[in-house]
């Protein structure tokens, strides 16, 4: 077996094999006569084949995942005055998207393995000021979503489901993306669905919320009458050339899917026994899982980053501080409170490469080299 001297983390050759579509497209919307490069045929097409897929009442492309949240939170009317309950852990738009309309993010923490918002703290942060909860798929696990459908019927909050890296999973039967009343997916380069550039879309099981969606992202137009403004928008449309690149990639990606679930099995299976000795892999199974990230906890993560690099391999630390313990948002977090949890998932959590493009060779030397150091 040759071993690659090297196997990063971020691979630069993601679209290698559409290489020369992109081009081509490049060239046919560039010369195109209409010179329409955004919001044109290709993203409605784009928007129609992810609809027809899901079986949602609409999608709605837009400029980044960011910028979806941002539009399904502002077409739910949350403003100054309202609190938003999401996770401690995870990215910074979870928190931004809530602070940009005026409103209050209020952090939950959340379950130790998975790495998920726990329902139970979620449901303790709501007030009379709560409007939505927006719990998060986190690496390859889904938030559990009947829980927080459940808790949002009870309590009377609305669901944004944060669903940006969990295009394709499916849970008890309901695609990632249709358990709130809004869910987005981020295409960015490393994203499972990701395209070279910025773009995401809002999907949803609401036409009427679908429609607020469509109009906020091109300056409150209704896309017939042009220069006539219903609602303050934002400037957050889609590109063509990346439209029409994502229905090229469309047919591939179920196969794709299916790869990174293969190397993630495999993982997981062979990193079971390693539990007592302080490398924890993520649950088996299929039911809500989409393998964007496979990340272990290591007890004593900078060895192991420090051992798979000097075997060549690299391996990603997300999310190393919890959101209210971030300067940006720390004005945010209650004097004394902690997300322990949190803090400890961002002390522990490394992802190791999942892309689907690994040979198995390399998958069985990652695997390899973990056991190894684990046996240490
Ligand atoms: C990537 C991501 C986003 C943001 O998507 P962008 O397209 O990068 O703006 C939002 N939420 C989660 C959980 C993400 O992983």
């Amino acid at each position: 077996m040759t071993v690659p001297l090297r196997i990063p983390f971020f691979p630069p050759d993601l679209f290698e094999d559409d290489r020369a579509v992109l081009l081509g497209l490049l060239r046919d919307i560039g010369l195109a006569p209409e010179q329409r490069f955004i919001l044109g045929e290709h993203t409605r097409r784009f928007e129609q084949l992810l609809k027809e897929s899901l079986g949602a009442a609409d999608v709605v492309a837009c400029s980044s995942g960011t910028s979806a949240l941002d539009l399904v939170l502002a077409a739910l009317d949350v403003g100054p005055g309202d609190e938003v309950v999401v996770p401690a852990f995870g990215c910074a738009p979870l928190a931004s998207s809530v602070v940009h309309l005026g409103a209050t993010p209020v952090f939950a923490d959340i379950r130790p393995h998975t790495m998920v918002a726990d329902p139970a703290e979620v449901e303790k942060r709501i007030t009379e000021r709560t409007k939505a909860v927006m719990p998060a798929h986190i690496f390859s696990v889904m938030a559990d979503m009947p829980q927080f459908a459940d808790l949002a019927r009870r309590r009377g909050v609305r669901l944004v489901e944060d669903s940006a890296v969990a295009q394709g999973a499916v849970l008890g039967g309901t695609p990632a993306g249709l358990w709130g009343e809004a869910g987005v997916f981020s295409f960015v380069q490393v994203k499972s669905f990701g395209m070279p550039g910025e773009g995401g879309v809002v999907v949803t099981r609401d036409a009427a919320l679908g429609e607020r969606v469509r109009m906020l992202r091109n300056h409150g137009q209704d896309g017939r009458h042009r220069f006539l403004h219903h609602v303050i928008g934002r400037n957050s449309r889609f590109d063509e050339i990346q439209a029409a690149f994502q229905i090229h990639r469309f047919g591939g990606l179920a196969g794709r899917l299916e790869r990174r679930a293969a190397i993630a099995e495999y993982y997981t299976e062979r990193f079971a026994p390693l539990a007592e000795r302080g490398v924890v892999p993520p649950p088996a199974g299929r039911d809500g899982r989409c393998y964007y990230v496979y990340a272990v906890l290591a007890e004593r993560r900078q060895e192991l980053e420090r051992a798979l690099r000097e075997r060549g391999i690299e391996s990603h630390a997300y999310y190393p501080l919890p959101l209210p313990l971030q300067p940006a948002f720390a004005v945010f977090a209650p004097p004394g409170e902690r997300w322990p949890h949190a803090e400890e998932a961002g002390r522990q959590a490394l992802a190791l490469p999942v892309y689907p493009h690994l040979t198995d060779a390399q998958v069985e030397y990652i695997a390899d080299a973990v056991c190894a150091c684990a046996a240490h």
